[in-house]
């Protein structure tokens, strides 16, 4: 284990050898005729073969790709997992997944999910026969009443967005195994690979929307799943070919090459969320912070216990109405108002009106998304400067509340 510093707040260390396997596992010049150091983007559809169903690993792209499988092999090791695969965006892994399941079968997801997460399993998987239900699983006595003798699939995201609501892997996988034969997939998109491994802590499948921070640069939209059991792993294989929601190579070497970063990326998500995160919480124009990073976190102790750190994204509540709120946004110049997240650079929105309007509002309600609550990815900007942006903006919002120094 690596020694901790005043840097790590208190988190778990690092994963060992995380930067050395993110620059190279999977990416073996040897593999290659050209000894090419980067993997080249393999576009051919098609592969030689030396008699007829003799091939040199490769036949059909769809089946198997030079460049995809780099970059499986380099998320399997950042998730310390056996196996990984890569799909065409989050939504497809998700898919995919569901897909182990049959008509009958019963699913419990999260109630505080992806936006996508959750109308896919309400109003496709749902249509065809799947039962599913939505369960608050940080609750264990929740989770284990909701389990039946159909339940195959159990649903989690940790932290929840954008409540930032964390859940115990440990305890959850405890729970979901001892009823039997279920699945439990744990939708690591928050956190990454660096600062959480779902699988060593019990999950079955680790998933990500890699559109997020495994890639990080905003410009791939891409799912991947991480497996330790090989029957999981070939049941997958088989769905990942025989569904064909498979990426594009240059989408694969372009997620490649983001993975190559992602250690010093998450550190400084980490360092500026940190900074933001304590500069909200100090300013009376904010209502109050949510951030795991934080002492004031109901679950920052879980946070310090599962996590090697937090990634940046911060949710608070500005002081006042959904037009405070408006005006802030609006008066943000470096924030970049939009959707999606964990990118390099900082993004801010309001889920009651962007992310998750297809939430009904009494659900909404529920959850604490509420016309005030603003979701910030912070990104990786001078912190200075970040800071001043946020000052500016809560100041364009409250111009009354004079200096908070
Ligand atoms: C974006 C996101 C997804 C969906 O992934 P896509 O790549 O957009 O299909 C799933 N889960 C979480 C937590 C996400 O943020």
């Amino acid at each position: 284990m690596q020694k901790q510093d005043a840097s790590s707040h208190g988190f778990l260390p690092s994963f060992q050898h995380f930067a050395t396997q993110a620059i190279h596992a999977g990416q073996e010049p040897e593999q290659w005729n050209s000894q090419a150091m980067v993997p080249p983007i393999s576009l051919s559809t098609t592969f030689k073969q030396g008699a007829p169903g003799q091939h040199s690993g490769f036949d059909y792209s769809r089946s198997g790709n030079p460049t995809r499988n780099c970059l499986e092999k380099a998320v399997a090791a950042l998730d310390g997992a056996k196996h990984s695969l890569a799909f065409a965006s989050g939504l497809a892994a998700t898919v995919t997944i569901t897909h182990l399941l049959k008509a009958g079968d019963h699913i419990i997801c999260m109630d505080d999910v992806y936006g996508g997460t959750n109308r896919y399993f309400r109003k496709v998987a749902g249509e065809f026969g799947l039962k599913i239900s939505f369960v608050d699983c940080s609750q264990t006595k929740l989770l284990e009443a909701a389990i039946t003798p159909e339940t195959k699939l159990v649903w989690v995201e940790t932290p929840t967005n954008p409540c930032l609501k964390m859940i115990d892997i440990e305890t959850c996988a405890h729970t979901v195994h001892k009823h039997g034969d279920i699945i439990l997939v744990v939708d690591n998109t928050f956190m990454s690979a660096y600062f959480q491994r779902p699988l060593a802590l019990g999950a079955d499948i680790c998933m990500y929307s890699a559109t997020k921070y495994m890639n990080g640069h905003s410009d791939v939209v891409m799912g991947l799943v991480s497996v330790n059991s090989e029957d999981l792993h070939s049941r997958l294989r088989f769905l990942q070919n025989s569904l064909g929601a498979v990426p594009s190579p240059v989408d694969c070497y372009l997620c490649n090459r983001g993975l190559k970063t992602l250690h010093i990326r998450m550190e400084k998500h980490f360092k500026n969320g940190m900074a933001v995160a304590q500069f909200l919480e100090s300013n009376p124009r904010v209502e109050k912070v949510i951030y795991p990073g934080l002492t004031s976190h109901p679950q920052h102790e879980l946070a310090k216990r599962q996590c090697t750190g937090c990634p940046g994204m911060i949710s608070f509540y500005i002081k006042g109405t959904l037009q405070h709120a408006e005006t802030f946004l609006k008066n943000l110049k470096l924030f970049v108002l939009a959707e999606s997240l964990g990118g390099y650079e900082s993004l801010a929105e309001l889920p009651a009106v962007m992310t998750h309007a297809s939430v009904p509002k009494n659900d909404r309600d529920i959850l604490g998304i509420s016309d005030t609550l603003i979701r910030l990815s912070v990104g990786l900007e001078d912190e200075k400067d970040l800071l001043e942006d946020l000052e500016q903006a809560l100041k364009a919002a409250h111009p009354s509340s004079g200096n908070h120094n």
